[in-house]
Order: C-alpha cells, then sequence, then structure tokens
C-alpha cells in the first residue's frame, strides 16, 4: 500500500517534470523550497549526530595509546620481550575496555573508523623479528607468532580488528632470500597490516649528518617498496632519537612519512589536536607497574586512560567528523575545522 504511494506520487513528479520542461522557466518558487527542505534535512541530520557524539561523550581530541612491542617469546628475555600468555592477557584487557585496534598509519592520516564509544589503540611491533612473523609453506602463520595471536584473538572476538604496524629493519623477520622476503611483507600488506620504516641498520640516527639519516632511512624504504609495492608512511626511530633536525625522519629524496614514532613514555595526543606532533609522536612500552614502570608503561598509562575518560580519545562513529566536547574548541587544528562536531 505504502509502496503503491510512493510509485503513484513519484509518477506524478515526473508529468510535471516533462510539463514544466516544454515552454515554462525553472519554477523557483519550487526550487526555493527544495533547498529550504535539503537546508532543513542537513541542520536535522547535523542535530542528530550532535545527540548521538554526545549521548557516547566522544572525544575525538582526546589521547591515544600507541602500544610499543618487540619480542613474542616464551621465555622473555629483556623487559622488551613479551610471553604470547602475557601478550593475549594484554589484548584481553584492550577488549575489556573497549579498544579497537588501528594501524599507525590510519592514526596520522585521521582515519580512525571505529564504532561509537570505543577507543583507539595502536599496537606496534618493533625490529622485525620472526617471533612477530613466521609462515609456513602455505602461507599459514605459525602458532603464538604476534600475527597469530592477532588473529585468533580477532576470530574470537567480533569487533577486535587484527590491526597492527610493523616497524621493519634489514632483519626482514630473518628471511634472507628476496622471495622470501617478498613473500612476508606482501602476505603483512594482504593481510590489513602496516609495514612501517625503522631504518636499515638500526642505528641512533641522534647526531648524524643528513646523508647518513637519508641513507639508513631511504634504503630501507626502497627494498620495502621493491619487494611489496608499498611505501610506508610511518616511522619508527631507533631507539626513540629523533636526528638533529626532526623533520629529516619525515621527509627525503625516498620517503615521505606523515609521522614519526617515538619510544616513550605517555599516551599520543589526538592527530586532530593543536598538541599533536607528527615528527615525535609518543609510544609505551608493554610491561606491569614495576620497577621503571611504575608508572610510565602500559598497565599503569591504561588504569590512568580508563580512570579519566575525559583524557581519552572516544569515537562518535563517524570517521568523516571530529567530534567533541565544545569546551575543548581551541585545540582543534584549522585543517581539521571543517570537520568539526562540536557538541
Ligand atoms: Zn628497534
Amino acid at each position: 500500500m505504502r509502496l503503491g504511494t510512493l510509485l503513484g506520487s513519484g509518477v506524478g513528479l515526473i508529468a510535471v517534470a516533462i510539463l514544466a520542461g516544454c515552454d515554462s522557466g525553472p519554477d523557483t518558487a519550487k526550487l526555493a523550497n527544495t533547498k529550504a527542505d535539503a537546508a532543513a534535512r542537513l541542520k536535522e541530520s547535523r542535530a542528530a549526530k550532535l545527540k548521538a557524539a554526545a549521548k557516547v561523550k566522544a572525544n575525538e581530541l582526546g589521547q591515544i595509546p600507541v602500544l610499543m612491542f618487540h619480542r613474542i617469546v616464551p621465555k622473555p628475555a629483556t623487559t622488551d620481550d613479551r610471553s604470547p600468555q602475557q601478550f593475549r592477557a594484554e589484548l584481553e584487557r584492550l577488549i575489556r575496555e573497549d579498544y579497537v585496534p588501528i594501524t599507525a598509519a590510519e592514526m596520522v592520516a585521521g582515519k580512525i573508523d571505529i564504532p561509537a564509544g570505543k577507543h583507539p589503540v595502536v599496537l606496534t611491533f618493533d625490529d622485525s623479528s620472526p617471533s612477530q612473523l613466521t609462515l609456513n609453506e602455505m602461507g599459514v602463520p605459525q602458532k603464538d607468532t604476534a600475527v597469530e595471536i592477532l588473529k585468533d584473538m580477532a576470530a574470537k572476538h567480533p569487533g577486535f580488528r587484527p590491526a597492527a604496524t610493523f616497524y621493519v629493519t634489514r632483519d626482514m623477520f630473518g628471511k634472507t632470500t628476496r622471495e622470501e622476503q617478498a613473500q612476508y611483507l606482501l602476505w603483512l600488506k594482504d593481510n590489513g597490516f602496516e609495514i612501517g620504516n625503522h631504518t636499515r641498520d638500526h642505528h641512533n640516527l641522534r647526531g648524524r649528518t643528513q646523508k647518513e639519516v637519508e641513507e639508513q632511512i631511504g634504503s630501507i624504504a626502497q627494498q620495502i617498496s621493491g619487494l611489496s609495492y608499498t611505501n610506508p608512511t610511518t616511522i619508527a626511530l631507533p631507539y626513540g632519537n629523533q636526528p638533529s633536525k626532526k623533520e629529516w625522519a619525515l621527509r627525503g629524496k625516498l620517503y615521505h612519512h606523515k609521522g614519526a614514532f617515538l619510544a616513550g613514555y605517555t599516551p599520543a595526543a589526538s592527530p586532530f589536536s593543536k598538541s599533536y606532533d607528527p615528527a615525535g609522536i609518543p609510544r609505551i612500552k608493554v610491561m606491569e607497574k614495576k620497577g621503571d614502570c611504575a608508572q610510565f608503561c602500559s598497565a599503569a598509562w591504561l588504569d590512568w586512560l580508563k580512570n579519566n575518560p575525559d583524557m581519552r580519545y572516544t569515537s562518535d562513529g563517524d570517521v568523516r567528523t571530529v567530534a567533541y566536547p565544545k569546551y575543548k574548541n581551541p585545540y582543534l587544528r584549522k585543517s581539521y575545522a571543517t570537520w568539526s562536531l562540536a557538541y
């Protein structure tokens, strides 16, 4: 019945349009009405968006934890290592506390596409070790490697994206032939993981000449793109140390990065916030609250973000807007002004 009425009125409209098209000019009164209708609809949908953003307490100028992992090994040898059990427990905590992983590339591009009320987290893995990625001859990840655990957790918990960023050096997950290296990088790419730059030789870049810095970053960029047809858009600086001019890490003849990541010690500013510096984005070491990690590693910071929800990034579920309480307006970066949804 309803469909019939709709179809009927549609035919009527077409008839009017054809008649009007014969000899009379455009019906300006009608056009003005349509414009007013469209404006009213836009206003209505904006009001609905504002209401929805307020309902989930969206805070897209809030902080994002960027977690830094190294090896995932059964017997951790240093405080950088995590066991598969520890890694699983960390992911379970993130799931429980409504985090959804995004890649570093998505973060720096401002493409934070997660459901309303959820918080982004960036999982990063440095040094391209076999404990992160080892595949059999069919391309299946070995049990208890980082990628296997990520995929397994995502399968068990719908809504948890197996997204992560792998910062690669010439070590290339322990693979030495060009074909094997290509297989590994292409597998990461095909499975939605990001391949990032961690320099060729993992030298400390502090105090080096611009030529040396460009060599270290550019040569591995060239190797990655030759093997996987991917140009990394983010870099993790070895030891978290910036070169003498921090911009050298972002732009060189063979690379153009949108973000350079450090090694410590706080959550990162939202890419939409004025506090954000793409040349030095902080990361958080993954570790319990003990020793040096009593305050500045993952367990402590996740506690803090949980206890200070006004400081944490919360999504409104719409990737096309930057939603936040109006009070935070002065912190919005100008380049995102047109996306602003301040409630
Ligand atoms: Zn490293």
